[in-house]
């Protein structure tokens, strides 16, 4: 279309990760997803006059995992300050974030695009507490609260403008939820709100370099609501404009029941936040030594391996990108590999049948017993010409992953071994 060569969009993106400690972030209520409303709500959650809250370590070493992940400059001299604002579901009044200090600055998270990878750059990563849940729907005069989710420790992760159409902002947010479940910090589960978006976006003339006024998508709760309410936004926007009008700076929401947005406030009624320093918390001094054993902790990330695979292994960037979509995929990948050097063919029977075979039982690869040096020998079987692919695949992997046993004895109590011995097969036919 036309439009889409006369305006460029810029987007920005702020991810809200809840961390999957056990406790919050600054108590030792439960964070368990689905409890009885209102039961995990100590006096220090609900914030009353004298509890004294204390940061959660596993929570900052959590923040800290993110931000190396995503090659952040950490901040040692850490301060949580108190943001506040009335809301039903906040029961303090405030909520305690950081302000000055990010616990994570600049950094950035590489995503493929149509043309090649791209390093998506961060503004910062930084932590603070969830708020509790209004719920509207239960009862038909009240609406309902249950501030169980109140405290739940989140990392709040946001880029610069540097995000240029729906599609990137798609692979922004999935490589955010591999990330985050690859090193272990957040379910990404987005229909629980474990993992949530909001959108800035503006539009401006192509080759313009000032930044347009931009609306702020809230609350977005699926990686499709994302992309459908930025394309929605775009096309709102370019429409305004080319009618003579102008972008009002907004909040609006995302209806997913026809893939569109309204405004929910303006600019003027913009929260003035009055943040200060908590006075009941301690500043955070995080150390080197700290960072440095968050850091060795690490594992290697999906685009580390990816490249390992194909500089080391040989593999194809498709195979590669398919063998680290998934962690526990890449680190049975990773065990297999030390068994046998037939990287290729360990590559093609682990996305082949292995991976139907777990995907048709519904489980996944955490659940999938099959010692990865006996995969490795099967492997060798088929490789030296012994038993070939389709009966190996069919006949012999369903046993051994029972049994885990020999793949040798199974295809010799089976039947199965193949004869290439030219001799032996004359033989035969003489
Ligand atoms: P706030 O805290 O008021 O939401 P920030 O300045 O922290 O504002 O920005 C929030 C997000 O909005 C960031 O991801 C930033 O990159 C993005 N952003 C800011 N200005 C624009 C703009 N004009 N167009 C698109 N995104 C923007
Ligand atoms: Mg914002």
């Amino acid at each position: 279309m036309l439009l889409n060569e006369k305006y460029e969009a810029v987007i920005g993106l702020e991810v809200h990760a809840q961390l999957a400690t056990d406790s919050k972030l600054f108590c030792g209520d439960s964070t368990a997803f689905g409890a009885a409303p209102n039961t995990h709500i100590s006096p220090i959650t609900m914030g009353h006059p004298g509890t004294l809250p204390m940061a959660n370590k596993k929570a900052v070493e959590y923040a800290i995992r993110m931000g190396l992940a995503c090659n952040c400059e950490i901040e040692k001299d850490n301060y949580f300050a108190r943001k506040n604002y009335f809301y039903p579901d906040l029961p303090k009044g405030y909520q305690v974030s950081q302000h000055t200090t990010p616990i994570c600055k600049a950094g950035y998270v590489t995503i493929k695009t149509a043309a090649g990878e791209r390093n998506v750059q961060l503004n910062r990563i930084h932590m603070e507490e969830d708020a509790g849940k209004s719920i509207h729907d239960l009862d038909k005069d009240f609406t309902c609260i249950d501030l169980n989710r109140a405290g739940t420790p989140l990392v709040e992760i946001v880029t610069e403008p540097d995000i240029f159409s729906a599609d990137e902002a798609w692979q922004y947010v999935t490589e955010v939820r591999r990330l985050v479940r690859w090193i272990g910090i957040c379910d990404g589960n987005m229909e629980e709100g474990s993992l949530r978006c909001d959108a800035n976006i503006s539009i401006r003339l192509k080759g313009e370099k000032k930044l347009g006024t931009r609306v702020e998508v809230k609350n977005l709760n699926s990686i499709r609501n994302v992309k459908k309410a930025i394309e929605f936004e775009i096309d709102r926007m370019i429409q305004l404009v080319e009618d003579g009008g102008k972008v009002q700076q907004q909040t609006r929401s995302f209806d997913a029941s026809n893939d569109t947005t309204f405004a929910i406030r303006d600019k003027e009624e913009a929260n003035d936040y009055r943040y200060f320093p908590d006075p009941d918390l301690a500043p955070l001094h995080v150390t080197d030594d700290f960072i440095n054993k968050v850091r060795s902790a690490l594992p290697s990330l999906p685009n580390e391996l990816v490249k390992k695979y194909q500089s080391q292994f040989g593999l194809s960037a498709y195979d590669a990108a398919q063998l680290c979509d998934e962690k526990e995929t890449a680190l049975y990948f990773e065990a297999v590999s030390k068994h046998t050097t037939q990287y290729k063919a360990a590559a093609n029977w682990i996305l082949g049948p292995v991976r139907q075979y777990i995907n048709e039982r519904g489980i996944d690869f955490t659940a999938f017993n099959l010692q990865p040096s006996i995969l490795a020998e099967l492997i060798q079987l088929v490789e030296s010409g012994k038993v070939n692919f389709s009966v190996a695949s069919s006949k012999i992997l369903p046993v051994i992953i029972t049994e885990n046993q020999s793949p040798l004895t199974v295809a010799e109590s089976m039947n199965l071994l193949q004869v290439s011995d030219t001799n032996e097969l004359e033989a035969w036919i003489n």
